[in-house]
């Protein structure tokens, strides 16, 4: 895709200003959360919620655990966000161990209860090491997932793209193939693995549109808490990590606050590229952290809602 001459001023302005001054404040965002395990980590949760809701968030989502391990406080979580907030909630569903009774029962729940968006997505083995098999009886993947969430109510549904390619993909196309089919099949929106180069997302966006998918593809942004942690789940998800990186968190294992201002300004810088090329919506993984996503977004120009 060519650049418009608003995004090749914009690129202009970033390189000859200083790096976030005069945005407008033009995005839009949406935060995802995991479902706590202790009454403790709900607090922390529940207070995350309340920093980031002035944010006027498109919606907030909560994440299902591998093979519906976490289906209770999920839904829980979930609930209480419909219940106490006037964010939109969507909640994370999967299909892994489950029939498609199981997996539709739990959707008609969410419909009955206000929950008007799922996030869609087919799961991983509960065992890494075997190998993702569809339930039998389940649904097969994400699409067929969709295909059977459309069927119960029209829901507002999220899907997962890959701009490094998924694991288990034998290469891009047959990636970008699946990623049609979800929007096919009725998927409105897809949030991207997380990535750390905007390089990355925007040849990824690129490659989508040769591929004809038109519908919305929104960056998830994972600011970084823990390197070590990051590098483990960027090792199972296919996501580089840039050489430079590990440089700049090098020696702040026990200084984590130092830590997240670095981890602000890496994410931060990564976000504002991506604006000048165009972006307007960013979906933070919080991992129930309010504050690092709240600083980005600040950083990004955006300001609390009256
Ligand atoms: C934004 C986001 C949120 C997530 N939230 C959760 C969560 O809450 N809980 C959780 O457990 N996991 C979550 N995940 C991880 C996700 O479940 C895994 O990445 C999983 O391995 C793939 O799920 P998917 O929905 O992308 O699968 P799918 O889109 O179904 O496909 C996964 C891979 O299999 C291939 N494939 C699928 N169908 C076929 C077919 N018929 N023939 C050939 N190849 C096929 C695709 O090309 C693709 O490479 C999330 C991921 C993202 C990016």
């Amino acid at each position: 895709m060519s650049p418009t001459l608003d995004q090749m001023r914009e690129a202009q302005r970033a390189l000859e200003s200083p790096l976030f001054s005069g945005l407008p404040g033009d995005i839009e965002v949406s935060f995802e959360f995991f479902p706590p395990k202790t009454e403790k980590m709900g607090e922390t949760l529940w207070q995350s919620v309340q920093t980031l809701e002035p944010l006027d968030p498109r919606f907030v989502s909560v994440t299902y655990g591998a093979g519906g391990s976490t289906r209770e406080r999920t839904h829980e979580a979930v609930r209480r966000i419909v219940r106490d907030t006037a964010i939109p909630a969507a909640a994370h569903l999967t299909c892994v161990q489950a029939t498609k009774e199981e997996v539709d029962a739990v959707a008609r729940e969410y419909w009955e209860e206000g929950v008007r968006h799922i996030v869609a997505l087919r799961g991983d083995a509960p065992d890494a090491d075997t190998g993702y098999a569809p339930h039998p009886g389940g649904y097969e993947n994400a699409a067929d997932l969709i295909a059977g969430l459309k069927k119960i109510a029209d829901f507002e549904i999220s899907v997962a793209a890959y701009p490094e390619v998924h694991p288990d993909s034998p290469d891009r196309q047959a990636d970008l193939d699946n990623l049609k089919r979800k929007f096919d099949a009725g998927a409105t929106r897809a949030i991207t693995q997380f990535f750390f180069e905007p390089e990355c997302f925007f040849d990824f966006r690129d490659k989508a549109a040769a591929a004809g998918i038109e519908g919305e593809i929104v960056p998830g942004i994972m600011p970084v808490m823990s390197f070590a942690a990051v590098q483990r789940m960027s090792g199972l998800c296919g996501t580089a990590i840039p050489d430079w990186m590990e440089g700049l968190f090098d020696g702040l294992d026990e200084r984590p606050e130092a830590r997240q201002l670095v981890s602000a300004t890496i994410a931060a810088e990564m976000c504002r590229r991506l604006y000048a090329g165009g972006v307007r919506q960013f979906h933070f993984y919080t991992l129930n952290r309010a504050e690092l996503s709240y600083a980005i977004c600040h950083m990004l120009g955006l300001r609390p809602k009256a």
